[in-house]
């Protein structure tokens, strides 16, 4: 008997379903270059520290005197510890509220384990369809709400008890400014609701937007904020992210729960994890992060020079753009894929609301953004 709750997750506007037809476009006409402005992974290599750290903890392994096992289901206290020093000791969290895990994605529906199965999901949309659709597998009442003008999520008049926030945004590449956050945590206070604040970009910020939500007065007592090192420090493979829980919300059941749910993220992973807070790595992250503005910033002027309605791209590393002569997202999406053999992500795959739109990763490398924009513009003074 399949979870009837996974029929619920439609097969029909996907990233497998993008995948699927890139890939019968690539075998029908092997002959063709076909570049990709949708890859959300990254570009850049993990940093040398790192990976020193990485390798010395493999070594540890090698002898029982300094062997890691089991035990650590929250994560290993020094990561934690590290985790605390360096971003949340001056909102006066404890250790006990950073939890170390394998990856936000799992972490963004898995808090849900810690509220009743009653409690009603909100997620905006478009937003990242995992939310909604993590949710949905875990048989939850998920709601969606529509982004205002300037694609935050707009409060609802009716009552919610989980509600999802990306800031910066994937896909809208737009980040929440502090008034915005005020105003939703101001209503899960109102609504005893609790926001599941996903942070993964906060790296990439660049204006006067908050970093964290816990700048905003009131959210230590209603948001779990998620973190992750994958677009960071290129962990995307390797699989480390973090969480705070606060204890205002809860962390007694929250242990419970994980120590019969996780046996802990991958020891290696943590070790080179901790050796991202060291200043060389530091260092040499914010050289890639420039690297990744610089590539948006370029695809940004490029995609306005062409007379597209451009979105996002400042504090995130996405473009947020509408599809050219009103076409709905999988129109745009083949149009660009056979006219040009560029590949995009089409809008509607962040939910029904996206469609018009398409998103536009500034994570790969400016050579590869380059060569598309040189393509585009061809395409487009030969029409
Ligand atoms: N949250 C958002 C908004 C993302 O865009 C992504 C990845 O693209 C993730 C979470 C997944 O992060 P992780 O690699 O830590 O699972």
């Amino acid at each position: 008997m399949i979870n009837p709750s996974l029929l619920e997750i439609e097969e029909e506007n996907t990233f497998s379903k993008a995948s699927r037809l890139v890939r019968e476009y690539k075998e029908a006409h092997p002959e063709k270059d076909v570049l990709s402005l949708g890859i959300g992974d990254v570009s850049c290599p993990i940093v040398p520290p790192v990976i020193e750290a990485m390798h010395k903890a493999v070594d540890e392994l090698s002898d029982m005197e300094h062997f890691s096992g089991y035990g650590s289901y929250y994560g290993i206290d020094s990561l934690r510890q590290t985790i605390l020093d360096h971003e949340y000791s001056s909102f006066g969290f404890t250790r006990d509220e950073i939890f170390v895990s394998d990856g936000t994605k799992t972490d963004s529906t898995s808090i849900l384990e810690l509220f009743s199965p009653e409690a009603k999901v909100l997620v905006g949309d478009p937003m990242y369809p995992i939310y909604r659709n993590g949710a949905l597998a875990l048989s939850r009442r998920v709601y969606e709400a529509p982004l205002d003008e300037n694609f935050v999520m707009e409060i609802p008049e009716e009552h919610y008890d989980i509600i999802y926030i990306c800031s910066p945004s994937n896909p809208c590449g737009n980040a929440y400014s502090r008034e915005d956050l005020q105003r939703w945590v101001n209503y899960a206070l109102k609504e005893k609701a609790v926001i599941v604040y996903d942070n993964v970009y906060a790296c990439f910020i660049q204006s006067d937007v908050p970093k964290s939500i816990y700048e905003i007065e009131g959210a230590k007592e209603c948001a779990v904020e998620l973190r992750s090192f994958s677009k960071v420090a290129s962990f995307t493979g390797l699989r480390c992210s973090y969480y705070v829980l606060p204890k205002a919300i809860d962390t007694k059941y929250w242990k419970e729960r994980t120590i019969n749910r996780f046996n802990g993220a991958s020891y290696i992973a943590q070790k080179g994890a901790e050796a991202v807070f060291l200043p060389e790595s530091q260092r040499l992250i914010q050289e890639n992060i420039r690297h990744y503005h610089e590539n948006i910033s370029y695809l940004r002027e490029s995609f306005v020079e062409l007379g597209y309605e451009v979105h996002g791209g400042i504090d995130a590393p996405y473009l947020w753009i509408r599809c050219p002569k009103d076409m709905g997202s999988w129109e745009c999406f083949d149009w660009f894929l056979k006219e040009m053999d560029i590949i995009i992500v089409p809008g509607i795959i962040f939910g029904r609301r996206g469609d018009g739109y398409f998103r536009v990763s500034g994570l790969g490398t400016i050579q590869n953004s380059q060569k598309i924009m040189e393509r585009l513009k061809r395409h487009e003074e030969g029409r």
